[in-house]
């Protein structure tokens, strides 16, 4: 089901301050989308999620459910959480402590009054897709916490809701769970064809779960794209800068040339990915460190190529990290470990073109 989302803002007011929690904010989720708001802490996202959910009255502004409309304030509508006929998974509190496995996912159909050997045979089905059979009789709390997750959505699954929406689920387990759980979650929400809103600030997360993304900040939705699309052609610098690890460089427009867009920086004359910006203009040269592909000495000048020095280098498992140095220019790079490489190095490397992205400043 699609949703969309139009004109809405959000108020708080708190110590005789008014905060601004969404401003304008506009957008349409796919039907059948695993659709993620990303951004920093604070930029809007749970405040967005409760508005679809209705746990919280925007202040302006539209939102519909399919061909449902929800919340108007134009029209006067303000449809309850109960009936709007969606499942939420909550980062805290996802399950209840005090029930079984069974009594947590049966919750939401006992309260609709579902008969009782309906909701046997739909608690059994969910556990099933969940992978969780046979752990009806458990305790919710004497199972792991990957296990604890998916009894939080087996109970946001439960009542077949059009719409399910995740508030940071993940954001509780430690590292190495977490990513199990992520690839699980992929995979169940790949076999429901149901909508998914997720929110969350960890750029992994949304990179390796969503469709689409749309990145956030102070209550307004910056850009929207495919994962792909955020993280190598992004249009605005703050989205380059919070998807991944980039190094950005200060640099002017000076021409356009064969599909390619050319500037002066720090690291000298570079052709860049085409952009539609003017002449003359001041903007940002975003190089992700992976593809700052380094060899070892100086080279004689080239179109792209850039000479430089290792000003330091850090084991991280993977790969080195290496500083470096290019005029005023400092810059991250990822370097094979097996590379016979040391700090001090004189170092060389040409960048593609497609993978030097201008944004605007
Ligand atoms: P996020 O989920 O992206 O971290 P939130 O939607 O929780 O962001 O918050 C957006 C802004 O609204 C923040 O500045 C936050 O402090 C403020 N805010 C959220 N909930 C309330 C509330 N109940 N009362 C006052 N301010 C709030
Ligand atoms: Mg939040």
């Amino acid at each position: 089901m699609e949703i969309r989302i139009s004109g809405v803002s959000k108020y708080y007011y708190a110590e005789g301050k008014t905060i601004k929690a969404l401003d304008d904010v506009n957008l349409t989720i796919p039907a059948n989308h695993i659709f993620t708001l990303l951004g920093p802490s604070g930029s809007g996202k749970t405040t967005l999620l409760r508005c679809i959910v209705g746990l919280e009255m925007p202040d302006t502004g539209e939102i519909a459910i399919g061909d449902e409309v929800v919340w108007s304030k134009d029209k006067n509508i303000s449809v309850p959480p109960e009936k709007r006929g969606l499942g939420m998974v909550f980062q805290t509190y996802a399950i209840w402590p005090h029930m079984n496995v069974f009594d947590n996912v049966a919750y939401p159909l006992q309260v609709r009054g579902v008969a009782k050997d309906e909701i046997a045979r739909k608690v059994a089905e969910t556990l099933r897709f969940v992978q969780l059979e046979g752990f009806e009789r458990r305790p919710a709390t004497k199972i792991s916490g990957g296990q604890q997750q998916r009894v939080a959505l087996a109970r946001a699954l439960v009542a077949a809701p059009k719409v399910i929406l995740f508030d940071e689920p993940l954001s509780n387990l430690d590292a190495k769970l977490r990513e199990e759980t992520r690839k699980e979650l992929r995979t169940f929400l790949g076999k429901l064809q149901i909508t998914a809103v997720y929110v969350t600030h960890d750029r992994v997360e949304a990179l390796a779960l969503s469709d689409s993304i749309a990145v956030m900040r102070a209550g307004q939705i910056i850009e929207t794209g495919t994962p792909k699309k955020i993280y190598f052609d992004a249009d605005h610098r703050f989205v380059a800068d919070f998807i991944g690890r980039a190094n950005l460089v200060k640099a002017t427009v000076r021409a356009e040339e064969g599909g390619h867009t050319i500037v002066d920086c720090g690291l000298g004359r570079i052709v860049c990915q085409q952009r539609a910006i003017p002449i003359g203009s001041e903007a940002t040269l975003c190089l992700r460190p992976e593809f700052i592909r380094i060899v070892k000495g100086a080279a004689p000048v080239g179109s792209n190529l850039v000479n430089g020095k290792i000003e330091s280098l850090v084991f991280v498992g993977e790969a080195y990290e290496a500083e470096i140095r290019v005029g005023n220019e400092q810059l991250l790079a990822k370097i094979d470990p097996d590379a016979q490489l040391a700090e001090g190095d004189a170092v060389s490397f040409t960048l593609d073109p497609s993978h030097c992205l201008l944004v605007a400043i």
